[in-house]
C-alpha cells in the first residue's frame, strides 16, 4: 500500500510520523503537512486534545476516532495514560456508551451475529477480516454492567474488554474478536427507539437460543482452532452459569463476571490481610447479591480458605453468607433457590433486609454485588466497625451510579477504619486529616494477563486453580506502601507488568494441571510472556 491508502489504513498509518524516506518511497509528499512529528509528540498532542473535552462520552468518541485512524497511536496513548483513560474505554464511561450506542454509532466494530443468522454463523466468521484470532469476548447484551438488558448495544463491552487485552495483556489487535449475539431485547424503550440498531423483537429463549450459541461455539473452534479463548461477558445469570458449565468441558472458555471477578475480589481480600490481621479463614463474609459475581467470588474464596486452613470446601463455605433480593439465603427458602446459591444455604432463621442480616451474622467482610445503588447505608457501615477494627467493605457494583456506597461514604461512616475497594473508580478521600486511596477491584487486573497466560501455555481447558494463581499473584504485587495509602491493588500504571506475572502464574498452573499443549514446558515462562506482548511502537517501512 502507498499514498492515500496508507494514510487511510489504521493498521499502517503513522500520520505525521512518516519519515522523509518513507514519504519518498510511499508517495506521501503533499498528503501530509511538511513537518515530522514522532510518536511521543503525537501522544502529547492527543492528550492535550482529550483534556479539552469536559464530557467523558466526547473523550470516548475522540479515542475511538483515533483507533480508526491510527491504531498504534491509539494503543500507545492508552497504555501511557492507563490510569486516566481506563475509566473512559471501560467502566464507567463504557456503560454510558452502551446506553447511547444507537445514537453514537458511526462505524461498526466487532462482529454482530443475530438469531436470524442461524445456519450461517461460519459464513459470518469468514467475513471477519482476521484469520489468526486467539481471544473472543462474546455477550448477548442481557446484563450489561449493572444496567440490565441493552440488547445489541452491549457491543461496547466486548469491544472495550478486547481493547484491554491488547493494552494490558499485550495481545495483537488482530488476535482479538469482539462478538455480540443479537437475540432481541426485552428493553422496551430501546425497542421503541428510532436509532436502536438491533433486531426489534423480544429475546428469543429456549431451544432456538441454545442452537445459536452452540453453532457459534462450534464455528469458533472450527475456524480458529481448539485453543481459541472464549470469554463470556455480561450474560444474564440464567444463561451465564448454564453456558459455562455446558462448555467448559469441551472449549477453552471462562465467564469473566463469575470467574474473573472472583479472582479480582479475592486478590483484594488477600492483599487486605496485613491490614485486618489474621488469615482469610478468620473472616466472616457477607455477600449482598448472590448472582454471577456473588457466588463466583464466594466459591473462589471458599477454595482459597480450604487450602489456607486445610479444611474441606463445604467447611469453608460455612463462613460465607449470601443475601439476595429476598434476603438471607437460608434453608426455609430452599425450594425456590437457584442452583448456584444452594452450596451457601444456611440452616438459620430468615432475615430480609441487609441491615438485619448484618446485625444477625456480624460479618467482618461485606461485599456488594447486587447492582443495587446505595444499599450499604450509614447504619450498615457503622455496624461493621463493631465486628472488626478494620472491616472489609467492597461495593463492587458497576457502573459508579450502581455502587452500594461511595468511597467517601464508607470512609466517613467507618471513620477511616474500613478497607475499601470498589468496582468503579473513586477519587481519594480525606477523613480527619488522613487521606485514603480507594482501590478499584477492576477485572482488568486479571483477564488480560490470564488470557496471555493461556496463550503462552497453549492451554486447552481452564481450571479454577488457574484463577486462584492469578489472584494470589495479583495480591502479591501489592506493596506495604500501597497498603499504607489504603490500596489493596497495585497502581494501575503497573498493570502491564503485573499482567506478565499473572500470565506466568496462570501458564505454570496450566502445565501443572496437564492442560498445556506448548510442550515441553519452558523454564522461563515470564520471559516468554513478556516477549509475546505486542507493543505499539511504529515500524519502519521499506
Ligand atoms: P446477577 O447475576 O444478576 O446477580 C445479581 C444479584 O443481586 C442476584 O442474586 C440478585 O438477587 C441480587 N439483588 C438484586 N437486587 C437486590 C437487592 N435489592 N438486595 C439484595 N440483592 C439484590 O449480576 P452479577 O453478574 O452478579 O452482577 C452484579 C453486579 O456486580 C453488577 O452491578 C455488576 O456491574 C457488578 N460486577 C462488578 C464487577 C467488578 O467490580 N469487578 C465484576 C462483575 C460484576 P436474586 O438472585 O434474588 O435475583
Ligand atoms: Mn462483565
Amino acid at each position: 500500500q502507498s499514498g492515500i491508502e496508507l494514510l487511510r489504513n489504521p493498521k499502517y498509518n503513522k500520520g505525521m510520523a512518516f519519515s522523509k524516506t518513507e514519504r519518498d518511497r510511499h508517495y506521501l509528499h503533499g498528503l501530509l503537512p511538511p513537518a515530522y512529528m514522532n510518536q511521543d509528540m503525537q501522544v502529547l498532542r492527543v492528550m492535550s486534545n482529550l483534556r479539552e473535552y469536559t464530557s467523558d462520552l466526547m473523550k470516548y468518541n475522540h479515542l475511538m476516532a483515533l483507533q480508526e485512524r491510527n491504531e498504534r497511536l491509539f494503543f500507545r496513548v492508552l497504555m501511557d495514560n492507563i490510569e486516566e483513560l481506563l475509566p473512559i474505554v471501560y467502566t464507567p464511561t463504557v456503560g454510558l456508551v452502551c446506553q447511547q450506542y444507537g445514537l453514537l454509532f458511526r462505524r461498526p466494530r466487532g462482529l454482530f451475529i443475530s438469531i436470524r443468522d442461524r445456519g450461517r454463523v461460519m459464513e459470518l466468521l469468514k467475513n471477519w477480516p482476521e484469520r489468526r484470532v486467539r481471544v473472543i469476548v462474546v455477550t448477548d447484551g442481557e446484563r450489561i454492567l449493572g444496567l440490565g438488558d441493552l440488547g445489541v448495544q452491549g457491543m461496547g463491552i466486548p469491544v472495550g474488554k478486547l481493547t484491554l487485552y491488547t493494552a494490558i495483556g499485550g495481545l495483537h489487535p488482530s488476535e482479538c474478536l469482539p462478538v455480540t449475539l443479537d437475540v432481541g431485547t426485552n428493553n422496551k424503550s430501546l425497542l421503541e427507539h428510532p436509532f436502536y440498531p438491533g433486531l426489534r423483537q423480544n429475546r428469543v429463549v429456549g431451544e432456538e437460543y441454545d442452537e445459536l450459541v452452540d453453532e457459534f461455539m462450534e464455528a469458533c473452534k472450527a475456524r480458529y482452532g481448539s485453543r481459541v479463548l472464549i470469554q463470556f461477558e455480561d450474560f444474564a445469570n440464567h444463561n451465564a452459569f448454564r453456558l459455562l458449565f455446558q462448555y467448559r468441558g469441551s472449549h477453552l472458555v471462562f465467564n469473566d463476571d463469575i470467574q474473573g471477578t472472583a479472582a479480582v475480589a479475592l486478590a483484594g481480600m488477600i492483599a487486605a490481610l496485613p491490614l485486618t490481621g489474621g488469615q482469610l479463614s478468620d473472616h466472616t463474609f457477607m455477600f449482598n447479591g448472590a448472582g454471577e459475581a456473588g457466588t463466583g467470588i464466594a466459591e473462589m474464596v471458599a477454595l482459597y480458605i480450604s487450602k489456607e486452613a486445610k479444611i474441606t470446601i463445604p467447611e469453608a463455605r460455612e463462613r460465607i453468607w449470601m443475601v439476595d433480593s429476598k434476603g438471607l439465603v437460608v434453608k426455609s427458602r430452599m425450594d425456590s433457590l437457584q442452583s448456584h446459591k444452594i452450596p451457601f444455604v444456611k440452616d438459620y432463621p430468615a432475615h430480609s433486609t441487609l441491615l438485619e442480616c448484618v446485625k444477625a451474622i456480624r460479618p467482618t467482610a461485606l461485599i456488594g454485588v447486587s447492582g443495587k445503588a446505595q444499599s450499604f447505608t450509614k447504619e450498615i457501615c457503622e455496624a461493621m466497625t463493631e465486628y472488626s477494627q478494620r472491616p472489609i467493605i467492597f461495593p463492587l457494583s458497576n457502573p459508579t451510579s450502581n455502587s452500594e456506597c461511595t468511597a467517601e461514604q464508607a470512609y466517613t461512616w467507618t471513620k477511616g477504619a474500613c478497607v475499601f475497594a470498589s468496582g468503579s473508580p473513586f477519587a481519594p478521600v480525606e477523613v480527619d486529616g488522613q487521606w485514603h486511596h480507594p482501590g478499584q477491584g477492576n477485572n482488568a487486573y486479571i483477564f488480560p494477563g490470564f488470557g496471555l497466560g493461556c496463550l503462552v501455555a497453549g492451554t486447552t481447558r481452564i481450571r479454577d486453580e488457574m484463577f486462584l494463581a492469578a489472584a494470589e499473584t495479583l495480591a502479591g504485587e501489592v506493596t506495604d506502601e500501597d497498603r499504607k495509602k489504603g490500596l489493596v491493588y497495585p497502581p494501575l500504571r503497573k498493570v502491564r507488568a503485573v499482567s506478565a506475572q499473572i500470565a506466568k502464574a496462570v501458564a505454570s498452573k496450566a502445565y501443572e494441571h496437564g492442560v498445556a499443549t506448548n510442550l515441553p514446558k519452558p523454564a522461563n515462562l515470564l520471559e516468554i510472556a513478556e516477549k509475546r506482548m505486542w507493543t505499539p511502537q511504529y515500524r519502519r517501512y521499506r
